[in-house]
């Protein structure tokens, strides 16, 4: 087993190389994916890596879109220069991930890098709504128009329902255009799950832009121009320009269970990492494609330690 200190990126071909040939398919080419397509080849891997889209890099790529997070894009930046360098890695957009296909390159590791899907739940009018033509947005929608809203946007009415990492940062988005904004959040507090240091900064930019601030405080309808709330049995009636739906990601992993049970009973090891595992940060998944990989490569005996 390898020591995770030993590990940095790009360099895991330094220490380990594989001593018989070993066949890699990654599906999906997020960070994720491209950080475990990028280690098993440099370790002498033949990979294939597998994207259902035109575009490599994933949610990285659209959340840098939004300005404040505009360095993100450095991570699939650099990845893309790795994996350009690597002539034993074959990536192949427009070509989703099956079991079928997937046998088609004879694999004796696949690894799920599918990513993540906004959380959605049944609220009365909440689906009809993101479908229609009105002002009613989920944060993939958000992202997508990111570049299109006015850089003054004062005396619009804008509501986002969820007070967790991604809601705050469609409300700091908005705070820089000077939106009239208000901000539900079931829980009791806003921010949950953030860092000392992020909390501070989103304090200051919910005070900056006077954000009302309603926790404690569900969302129980949706309407083409307003929500309503529910706080301790009270409805309110929320009329916005602008609603968001921000209640975070849950993983997507739509093709896993059919890898595994597909490749049962064979020689093939099946991994999932990333945000199909559960959303969380960039740096957790290509940890874990550099790790859990080397780690799967090593177990199944194809690793050997360079001295
Ligand atoms: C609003 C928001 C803000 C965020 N801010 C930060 C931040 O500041 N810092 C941070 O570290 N993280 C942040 N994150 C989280 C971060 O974006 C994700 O953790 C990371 O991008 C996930 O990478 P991934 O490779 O696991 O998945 P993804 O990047 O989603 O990649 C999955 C890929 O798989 C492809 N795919 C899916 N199904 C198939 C299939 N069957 N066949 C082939 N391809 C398939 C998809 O098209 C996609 O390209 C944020 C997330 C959101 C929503």
């Amino acid at each position: 087993m390898h020591h995770q200190s030993d590990l940095i990126y790009g360099e895991a071909y330094k220490k380990y190389k594989v001593s018989s040939p070993c066949n890699v398919v990654v599906v999906g080419a997020g960070t994720a994916g491209l950080e475990a397509a990028c280690t098993a080849a440099e370790v002498g891997c033949h990979v294939t890596l597998l994207e259902k889209t035109d575009k490599i890099g994933g949610l990285s790529v659209e959340i840098s879109k939004i300005p404040a997070k505009k360095r993100l894009a450095d991570f699939p930046t650099y990845l893309k220069a790795r994996a350009g360098q690597l002539e034993n890695l074959t990536i192949l957009t427009n070509t989703e991930g099956t079991l079928e296909r997937v046998r088609q390159y004879h694999p004796h590791l696949v690894v799920n890098a599918t990513g993540s899907v906004p959380i959605l739940p049944p609220i009365d009018g909440l689906a009809q709504q993101l479908q229609s033509s009105a002002p009613v947005f989920s944060i993939l929608d958000f992202i997508a128009e990111v570049e299109r809203y006015p850089e003054d946007l004062s005396g619009k009415r804008v509501v986002v329902v969820g007070g967790g990492a991604v809601g705050l940062d469609v409300v700091e988005f908005f705070v820089s255009r000077n939106a009239q904004i208000t901000l539900v959040e079931m829980l009791p507090t806003i921010g949950n799950g953030l860092d000392a240091s992020s909390i501070a900064s989103v304090k200051e930019f919910l005070q900056k832009g006077q954000v009302r601030q309603l926790t404690g405080t569900a969302l129980t309808k949706v309407l083409p121009d307003a929500f309503l709330v529910n706080q301790n049995g009270t409805e309110e009636t929320l009329p916005f320009d602008y609603g968001f739906v921000c209640l975070g990601m849950k993983a997507y992993a739509p093709v896993l269970a059919e890898l595994s049970d597909g490749f049962l009973g064979e020689p093939v090891e099946v991994l999932n990492i990333g945000d199909s595992v559960r959303a969380r940060r960039i740096i957790d998944g290509t940890d874990a494609g550099r790790h859990l990989v080397l780690n799967a490569l090593d177990q199944m005996g194809f690793l050997d330690i360079i001295r």
